[in-house]
């Protein structure tokens, strides 16, 4: 029962629950916007468990961007597992080799990316991420509340214009009302939020598992190898086995059948059986560090949005580890959301712009699920029984990471029509509209810096080396619309360092590419329109969603 003589604990722009890999992120890219944000968790820590351990390329293309790209590959966990990969199949870790993952579609973690990314995979453990995240937001001024847990949320404020939270301290019991413009739940699978707007959530689960983190010394069973994991199927054993450290301290994922072997039968006794069966090591002494309960389900949210209320994260989508983009999907959608929350509140864009993220996010986040359920399905031909060739609709890792395309209001249809791809992935995006900005070596300043640098607070308008038209343009639509825009001449202050410019953005000399401040493309120009400035001030109002103006 609510108290109902609550105080007011906080007016803030956007009130973020959750402290996860979502929460956390939503909370550096808005304090990075500038936006005034409180973040509330309701356990009295974070949770330190290693779960996911990996950080995909445009997850760490957006921790670029956040300035913790270098933070996160000195943590220890990135440290000594940076030259790990490949996956393998053993009837224990001590035993023989049966096989390994070499499908088309799989891109090794170490493969050289550099033509398409200023940066790589990082196989740093959700534990020490969320660390990384937590430091980062507090020192760019979030306020973090553990220990307090929101109970309820209230939209019907007057005119609807902010949303009451209403949150208890678990310490104290003390509860409190929170007032906020926007509410973004990153409370995670089980989302009380989402349940409370009646957001439906429908999927399937895939399996059941206990994901036990354990010490012990197997260096003599890895016998200098490096993968990343080792499918483990004996007869007491079906389950996965990735390193931590490469030496001791290890992740064993049991699947398990709720039905036939309640929970509680994960005894650390039992926890330790099994592992000594993983290991194949009959005398092993392991030390069972926890032992955590996780379904692997494939769902998505039938909407993204409630009102003021956004759902980013696990909240938003659950889908099973294999690929790798469970984590990085939330935190792509943090970037997403964070600055039009920031643009809409500094006021240089309409609340309109707000309907864009169900519109972006939640078909590509429905695709990437379809995509982890394909390759978990996938995963089953591992252990030989199965010689089928790998599903005809599973892509590419590097589509999956770098490839989407966003139809929606806040960027220009395609002008060229949809190119050869599937779904929302295609390796033709080369610019387009929709798309993410292609990594391009510049030199700027005498310093080498990837194109990606020069996105992040404000609209950029890329332009050719030819650009004094733009540069009049761009400077009279940013002072009529009131909105910040940044321009920079490829080839005039910019040197293209692999002359790929025209190429990648798909323009001439002439021509000019908009691009978001999340790095996506809003709008290009091929080639000098005849009018400049209203050609650029259509594509700005549109992109901010303002195009009623005129
Ligand atoms: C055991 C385990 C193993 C996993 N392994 C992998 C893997 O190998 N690969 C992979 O990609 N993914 C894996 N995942 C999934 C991955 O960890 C998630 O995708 C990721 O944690 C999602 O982050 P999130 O911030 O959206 O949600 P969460 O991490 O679930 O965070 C949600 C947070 O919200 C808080 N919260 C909830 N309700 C409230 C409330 N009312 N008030 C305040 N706070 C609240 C919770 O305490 C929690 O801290 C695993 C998950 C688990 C549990």
């Amino acid at each position: 029962m609510l108290s109902t003589t609550r105080s007011t604990l906080r007016n803030v722009d956007v009130l973020v629950v959750g402290g996860g890999l979502a929460g956390l992120s939503t909370a550096v890219f808005l304090a990075q916007q500038g936006v005034d944000c409180l973040l509330v968790e309701r356990q009295p820590e974070l949770s330190g468990h290693p779960r996911a351990r990996g950080v995909h390329p445009r997850a760490m293309e957006l921790m670029r961007s956040a300035g913790v790209e270098q933070e996160i590959r000195a943590m220890p966990s990135a440290r000594l597992l940076a030259g790990n990969s490949g996956v393998v199949t053993a009837g224990s870790l001590a035993g023989p080799e049966l096989g390994t993952l070499d499908e088309k579609y799989v891109m090794d973690v170490q493969a050289d990316i550099g033509l398409l990314s200023p940066t790589g995979w990082a196989l740093c453990h959700q534990g020490e991420l969320e660390d990384v995240l937590r430091g980062r937001a507090e020192r760019l001024g979030v306020a973090l509340r553990f220990n307090t847990e929101l109970l309820s949320v209230d939209q019907e404020g007057p005119e609807g214009e902010e949303v009451t939270a209403y949150v208890r301290d678990r310490a104290t019991g003390a509860e409190r009302e929170i007032k906020a413009r926007y509410l973004v739940a990153a409370d995670g699978a089980h989302s009380g939020v989402r349940q409370s707007l009646g957001i439906p959530f429908d999927g399937e689960v895939l399996g059941h598992y206990v994901n036990v983190h354990f010490r012990a010394d197997l260096t003599e069973q890895f016998a200098g190898r490096r993968f990343l994991m080792c499918y483990v199927f004996n007869e007491q054993v079906r389950g996965a086995l990735m390193p931590l450290n490469n030496t001791d301290e290890w992740l064993l994922h049991l699947v398990y059948d709720p039905e036939s072997e309640p929970l509680e039968s994960f005894t650390p006794q039992r926890c330790a059986d099994l592992v000594r069966a993983a290991a194949g090591v009959p005398g092993l002494a392991p030390e069972i560090l926890s032992a955590s309960p996780w379904e692997s389900a494939a769902r998505t949210a039938s909407s993204f949005r409630g009102g003021r209320v956004f759902l980013v994260g696990d909240a938003a989508h659950v889908m099973p580890p294999s690929g790798g983009f469970g984590s990085s999907t939330g935190i792509q959608d943090a970037h997403n959301l964070a600055w039009k929350l920031s643009a809409v509140i500094d006021g240089w864009a309409d609340p309109a712009l707000l309907d864009s993220y169900d519109e972006e996010r939640r078909p590509v986040s429905a695709a990437t699920v379809e995509q982890a359920v394909l390759r978990s399905k996938d995963r089953v031909r591992l252990d030989g029984r199965e010689q089928e060739p790998a599903h005809p609709d599973i892509v590419e890792d590097a589509l999956v990471w770098l490839s989407w395309r966003y139809s929606s209001s806040a960027v220009t249809p395609w002008d060229e029509g949809m190119p050869a791809g599937h779904g929302v992935w295609s390796a033709q995006n080369h610019g387009r509209p929709g798309s993410r900005a292609p990594h391009l070596r510049l030199l700027k300043g005498g310093s080498e810096i990837s194109a990606l640098d020069l996105f992040g607070d404000r609209p950029v308008l890329l332009t050719g080396p030819v650009n004094g038209p733009w540069l009049d343009a761009a400077r009279a639509v940013s002072h009529e619309l009131g909105v910040p825009l940044a321009v920079y001449g490829v080839g005039s202050e910019l040197t293209d360092l692999d002359d790929r410019w025209p190429e990648l953005y798909g323009v001439t000399a002439q021509g000019a590419v908009l691009v978001r401040p999340d790095g996506v493309v809003a709008w290009r120009c091929g080639d000098a329109p005849v009018f400049t400035r209203n050609t650029l001030r259509s594509a700005m109002e549109r992109l901010l969603g303002r195009h009623e103006e005129r």
